[in-house]
Formats: C-alpha cells, structure tokens, sequence
C-alpha cells in the first residue's frame, strides 16, 4: 500500500461522464489499498473560455485579476469530483492550492511555487480521504492567489508528489503516453516505454502538449518518476525518468513542433557592447519570456536582432521591444507571427555526428526554407515557415526512422 499521486487533465473531466470516469478510476486505485492523492484541471477549455471572457473586457487585463479569474476553473472541476467520489461511496475531500499550503512567489500568472506545506494533506490522508487538488493555483505570502502558467496543474502534481515522497506521479490525459511524433500529423508516430527527463524537457518546452515543461523540471530536480497514460483506457503509458545508458542508442527520440511563437526582428540596431543587454534587460524586467536569439557581426555599424517569444505574450512583447529599441536607437522593430519551431531530440546526438546536416537536408528536399537554427547538446530546432510545419514533422520523422518502435531496456 503506498500513496500515488494522479493528475487528470482538463479533457479526462471536460464533462460530467468523464468526471465520472475519473471518479471510478480513482475509486479503483483506493480499492487496491493505495492513499491517493489527485490533482486535477479545470473542465475541458475552460481556461481558454476564461480568458477569452477577459478578452470580451479588455485588452489589457490586470494579471493580478487574471489569476482571481482563471483559479476558479479548478475549484470546480475538485469541488464535482469530490462529490462524484462520495457517489462511490469514496470519502473524499476537495481543496484549492491556498488551502493545502502551496506558496508561490507574486508573478502573477506564472508564480513559481517556493514552498509547500503539506500538512494538511497528510492529515486528511491520515483520516482516510482520497484528497482532491486544484491544480494549476498557489498563494502568496500575502495571500494573494496565483495562477502556476498554462498546463500548471502537471506542476502542482509532481511537486506535491515530491513532497509527500510518492513513488510515482501518475499524470492521465487523453494520450496514451509520449509518442515519437504528435500521432494527429504523422500517422505511424509510436509510443515510447521510458524517456530521459532532458529528453522529455526538450520535448515539453518544444510544444509536445503533453506536460508543462517546469513540472518535468521539477520531476528531475527530485528524481520523481512520472507515469504519462491515458484516463480512456489502461494501457502503459510512456514513464518518465533518469537517463540510462541504453537512451544513447537513438539518435533521435522524436519530433516536435511548436506553433505557439511568434518572431520579433529590431533592424539596425548599434552594434556596440551593452545593447543586446539592455533590450533583454528590459524584456526580463516586465517578464517577457524569450526563446531563440539570434544575432550576428555585420560589416556595418549596425546589426539586426530576432528572437522568438510567446504569442501570448505579443503584445506586452511588442510594447516593451519598441521603447527598448527607441531607447538604443534601433532603427525599426517588425514581427511574424506567422513561423513554426520544428525540432528534432535525442541524447544519442551527444555522441552522434552529422544529426544537423541530415535534418536541414531533409527540410531541404521538401522545400522548406529555415529562418532560424538553434541548438543544444541534446536538441536541434529550426524556425520556418508556419504553413510547413506539419511537412516538416513528417519529413523529419521519416529522415530518422522513427516509424518503426524502440525499445530501450530500463537498467
Ligand atoms: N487549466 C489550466 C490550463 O489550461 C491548467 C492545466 O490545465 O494544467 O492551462
Ligand atoms: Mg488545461
């Protein structure tokens, strides 16, 4: 008998027979005698609809007022499980993040969580409930409610299932694990066993949809296994884990594609020491998140800069650009919002030569042009055109042979 902490997505409750479901699904884990702790997400896209109803107001919403409006979507879907538990005959009881004690910093929108005091948790444990989370949710030290970013509730699961020292964290969607490619755009994607944690972070922040990045962060950080599976069926799922050896065996591990950044360029900005630094400066001072930069000596005095950033975040991004540049006398900022990341991961390209050249080769030869390359020790990603983005996982993921299934021994 041993605590398992499960998460269920917002498409494992997105209405009442699938809240049901998980309600049988967890009534099944406390059958065989584990504790359970569940954290689960607002219903369906409820999230978005919240959002899009700010949006109905204003285009400028105050980020502290966002978090007031986005935590209610959790507190519905635990307050509707907890009651479907008890339909079971399940004792149950349902909390928000502030109620069991987790703390985050005051970044409103995508506060990190600094610490959790799982106390009472424990003690519902203790008294026999299966304990229901909100996912997603935290408060400040003054109280304040904070929102963890979008897909927090895979955080809020895996942190609490390192504080309760749970020896797995089961996160349930509607895919039945971690696959080589997203199965919807290439037809013979397969499922992976076991994935390394960089593998799965380069995968996350790449736009594979199926966990936040920082929950897999913090996973790796405390070594807390985390089972992907689906809530529709009870088929394995793909663990996520510490790297083995045998992981090197593949070069590639498998193709994302992110559609989710748009591309900002500053033309003619002074090329002189200090005015890349105070742009970014700017950017992280009204915590604008960027990805890829690229800039390069010219011949002249002047160089231009891009960088990818969320299209979320556009706006705030472009505001902010703008009198980052005014202030270095850049001469113009432009943006495309019409670009998609494509990358390719694998620990084996640590030891593995001629991976670059075989993905833009392949890009090459179904005509897809690259606007920006980007690598690290396990990844390599190219911006390109956003009509391409599909062909490009495809092509991709045949150039690699990733359509036939790997199997790496856990060792
Ligand atoms: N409901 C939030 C979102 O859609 C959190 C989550 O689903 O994990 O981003
Ligand atoms: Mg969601």
């Amino acid at each position: 008998m041993s605590l398992i902490v499960q998460k269920f997505g917002g498409s494992s409750v997105a209405n009442p027979e699938r809240l049901k479901n998980v309600a049988n699904r967890v009534t099944e884990t406390r059958k065989k005698g584990h504790s359970v702790v569940v954290v689960v997400s607002a219903m369906g896209d409820k999230t978005d609809e919240l959002i899009e109803l700010s949006k109905a107001v204003t285009d400028k919403p105050s980020e502290r007022e966002m978090d007031m409006l986005l935590a209610t979507g959790e507190q519905v879907s635990v307050a509707l499980l907890a009651m479907a538990l008890h339909k079971n005959g399940v004792k149950a009881i349902s909390f928000t993040g502030p109620q069991v004690g987790i703390m985050t910093d005051r970044v409103h929108t995508k506060a990190r969580i600094v610490n959790i005091n799982a106390d009472r948790i424990r003690k519902a444990l203790r008294e026999g409930n299966a304990v229901i989370v909100a996912g997603f949710q935290g408060q400040t030290e003054d109280h304040e409610i904070t929102t963890l970013g979008r897909g927090g509730s895979d955080l809020t699961a895996v942190a609490l299932a390192a504080v309760l020292k749970a020896p797995v964290c089961e996160i349930y969607t509607d895919v039945d694990g971690v696959y080589t490619a997203d199965p919807r755009i290439v037809g013979d994607a397969q499922k992976l066993d076991v994935i390394s944690y960089d593998e799965m972070l380069e995968l996350a922040s790449l736009g594979a949809q199926v966990m936040q990045a920082r929950s897999v962060e913090v996973g790796k950080k405390y070594n807390v296994p985390i089972l992907v599976r689906s809530s529709l069926n009870h088929t394995e799922g793909t663990l996520i884990t510490k790297e083995v050896k045998a992981m090197e065996n593949f070069l590639v591990r498998g193709v994302a594609l992110n559609t989710n950044e748009a591309k900002v360029t500053i033309y003619g900005v002074p090329d002189k020491p200090g005015v890349a630094a105070r742009i970014f400066k700017k950017l992280a001072d009204h915590n604008v998140n960027v990805d890829m930069i690229i800039q390069n000596k010219t011949n002249k005095a002047t160089t231009d800069i891009s960088f990818t950033v969320l299209q979320s975040e556009i706006v705030k991004a472009l505001a902010t650009v703008k009198a980052a540049a005014a202030a270095v006398r850049a001469e113009t900022v432009d943006c495309d919002e019409n670009i998609a990341k494509v990358s390719i991961v694998g620990v084996g390209m640590r030891s593995h030569s001629g991976v670059a050249s075989r993905m833009f080769d392949a890009l090459a030869k179904n005509k897809i042009n690259i606007e920006m390359i980007s690598t690290s020790e396990i990844k390599i990603s190219c911006v390109i055109p956003k009509a391409c983005g599909k062909d490009a996982v495809s092509a991709l993921h045949k150039a690699f042979g990733l359509g036939k299934a790997q199997k790496v021994m856990k060792e």
